[in-house]
């Protein structure tokens, strides 16, 4: 088995789920008390929510390098960047490592074209719904067309994603916002919607919404947990 780099903390609310992810997986798939072997690196999501702000993406993206670099210092055999926003970034990591980086769009990605699906709606931060990095390769990789919330909305959703769920706030009235989100984009002709936030899955579950939903911090951890086991008989 290989060893995961996690760099999390982006909101550490759902690195959490990246780390129960990845062991009940392994746990699933090799069984007994078998868990995954992780290094995590955590940083302080204040001066990365600053940068982000800031419109300073070089520095982020410098800072996260070093820390992925540490990653593979102390072990890690690929990198998992825990959040989709700070995607932004990626080639800025990919440039300073030496081992795999596992892209959060491929997961979804391939998600997406296992379901034959044709047009998706997407939510997240605005910098993740709003910039190309995400989209664009999407539809590099599967040629799906990505519907967005109209601006309002978007600014909503981006709200709620900082002020209440990186703080580990879930409320009703923001999981209705969500839902009725949702159901929008589903009836402009959304076959399925993008959870392109970790974050968003600790507000919504699959049952909360009439089309499929793609969990990206799930099918990311999914995906590093595959490859990590692929060299297991
Ligand atoms: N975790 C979030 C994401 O998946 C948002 C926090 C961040 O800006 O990194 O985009």
């Amino acid at each position: 088995m290989k060893t995961i780099g996690l760099l999390g903390g982006m909101s550490w609310e759902s690195t959490v789920s990246y780390y129960q992810i990845i062991n009940k997986e392994v746990r699933e798939r090799l069984g007994g008390l078998h868990s995954a072997k992780i290094l995590l690196c955590s940083v302080d999501f204040q001066q990365i929510e600053a940068w982000q702000r800031q419109g300073e993406w070089e520095k982020a993206g410098q800072y996260c390098a070093q820390q992925a670099a540490m990653l593979c210092k102390a072990g890690a055999d690929c990198i998992v960047l825990c959040t989709n926003t700070m995607h932004v970034i990626a080639p800025i990591i990919e440039a300073a490592i030496d081992v795999p980086f596992l892209h959060i769009v491929d997961s979804t990605a391939a998600a997406i074209k296992r379901q034959g699906l044709h047009k998706v709606g997407f939510l997240g931060t605005r910098f993740s719904m709003e910039r190309p990095f995400f989209k664009d390769r999407l539809r590099s990789q599967c040629g799906v067309d990505v519907l967005l919330p109209n601006v309002e909305d978007r600014e909503k959703v981006h709200r709620i994603i900082f002020d209440e769920l990186c703080c580990g706030e879930i409320l009703e009235t923001s999981k209705q916002f969500f839902c009725d989100v949702i159901q929008k984009l589903a009836t402009q002709g959304a076959e399925g919607i993008i959870l392109g936030c970790t974050e968003i899955p600790l507000l919504i579950k699959p049952e909360d919404a009439s089309v499929p939903l793609f969990d990206t911090a799930e099918l990311h951890a999914k995906s590093a947990c595959d490859w990590a086991l692929a060299d297991v008989a």
